[in-house]
């Protein structure tokens, strides 16, 4: 019995890719979009891990190369420099679509190349995943919601969101990029999986990402004071990357289409988050207030019931035991851009 409201995904009849080899023992080929970036380096460790041959798609806008070197060499592995909003041809089981950026900073450098990406890039990856019949996964994100009018927030809430601010690139475009998904499915049967991703954090973010964390933990460390933007009393809830892989992956594997909210339930103010950081990295850190950017919504808080009860997901993760295990990837490449500068 099930309480939990969703489309439980029919299989495609649409299998035209590879070739079976041997029942049963046939590795699965996986694309990872987005795959040098922060989350994605992750989800390709445990792809990798679980046996799996992965091929990553990466425009290298917010990637690395660093985040994904030690595959490097390894057969089962293949990274190809190529942007989504271009056609590509594969042939593939899975596609985990991850390629856009995710900091605010980055998605509004250019605001028409992120609503691009959104909306042509997760096009021709549906086009792609319906040719040869793969299944497709697309990482939404809490943004959908906007500046929430219900808290926390539940999947079946459509979401307060202004179509024309700064933001829209990319909440509307990951918007858009849920209603491909879902038409692909509808109308081309194409299986399909939607993650509604919350603020995520962890090591490989980029140091100069802009995104609260990552922000925090490097000035703690280069001991400069913590920026909190705006009075420091709107919330966030973060979840370690661990715990977002482990949900992408059950979702991709499971036989239910989502929408599903993948983040941890753990609400923070901005000062509060603040405060972990001193805690965790310099106790005599201090804080410098500066102006809030527009739209930002007030607060944000996952309701995970729908994982939990469909897929078996919840984080185990706390922002206090997190924290920490980023420090030291921190700590290791702002002291090699030290030394580069020393050079
Ligand atoms: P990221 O910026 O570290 O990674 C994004 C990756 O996509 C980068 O490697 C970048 O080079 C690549 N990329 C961007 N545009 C591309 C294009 N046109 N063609 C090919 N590659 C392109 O961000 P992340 O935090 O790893 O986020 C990954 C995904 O998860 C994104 O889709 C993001 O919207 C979603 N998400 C992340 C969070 C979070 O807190 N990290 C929250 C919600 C949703
Ligand atoms: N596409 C792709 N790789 C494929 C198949 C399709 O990149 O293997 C792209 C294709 O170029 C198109 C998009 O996906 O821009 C949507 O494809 P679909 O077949 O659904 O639509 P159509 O081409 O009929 O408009
Ligand atoms: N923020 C902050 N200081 C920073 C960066 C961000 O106080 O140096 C705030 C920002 O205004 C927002 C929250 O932290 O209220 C989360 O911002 P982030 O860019 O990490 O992600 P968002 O959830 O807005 O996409």
């Amino acid at each position: 019995f099930s309480t939990a409201h969703d489309l439980v995904s029919k299989p495609t009849h649409a299998k035209v890719g590879r070739i079976p080899v041997g029942l049963g023992k046939r590795r699965l080929r996986i694309v990872v979009t987005g795959g040098a970036g922060f989350v994605g380096s992750h989800l390709v460790d445990k792809l990798l891990d679980r046996g799996n041959d992965v091929i990553v798609i990466d425009n290298f806008f917010t990637g690395r190369k660093d985040n994904l070197v030690h595959h490097f060499g390894n057969p089962r592995f293949e990274l190809i420099r190529h942007d989504v909003v271009e056609p590509i041809l594969l042939e593939v089981d899975q596609i985990y679509h991850l390629a856009c950026p995710a900091s605010p900073v980055h998605y509004k450098y250019n605001p028409v190349k992120t609503i691009k990406t959104n909306v042509m890039g997760t096009l021709n990856m549906l086009g792609l995943a319906k040719r040869i019949g793969a299944r497709f996964l697309l990482t939404s994100t809490s943004e959908v919601y906007g500046d929430p009018l219900e808290h926390p927030q539940k999947e079946t809430y459509w979401g307060n969101v202004n179509p024309i601010g700064e933001r829209s690139c990319y909440d509307e475009g990951k918007r858009t990029a849920e209603t491909l998904a879902m038409d692909y499915h509808r109308g081309a049967d194409v299986e399909v999986r939607i993650a509604r991703i919350f603020n995520t954090y962890g090591p490989r973010m980029c140091l100069d990402d802009g995104r609260v964390v990552s922000n925090f933990v490097a000035q703690a460390i280069r001991r400069q004071p913590l920026t909190v933007y705006g009075d420091g009393k709107q919330t966030r809830s973060f979840q370690y990357v661990s715990d977002l892989v482990n949900g992408l992956v059950a979702l991709m594997d499971g036989e239910h289409v989502g929408p599903f909210n993948l983040g941890n339930p753990g609400e923070f103010t901005m000062l509060e988050l603040a405060e972990v950081v001193k805690e965790t990295i310099d106790s005599s850190a201090t804080i410098e207030f500066r102006p809030n950017t527009a739209d930002d919504p007030h607060k944000r808080k996952p309701d995970i019931s729908k994982a939990k009860e469909l897929l078996n997901w919840e984080p185990k993760v706390s922002l206090r035991e997190g924290l920490p295990l980023m420090v030291s990837d921190f700590q290791n490449r702002i002291l090699n851009e030290d030394e580069g500068k020393a050079i």
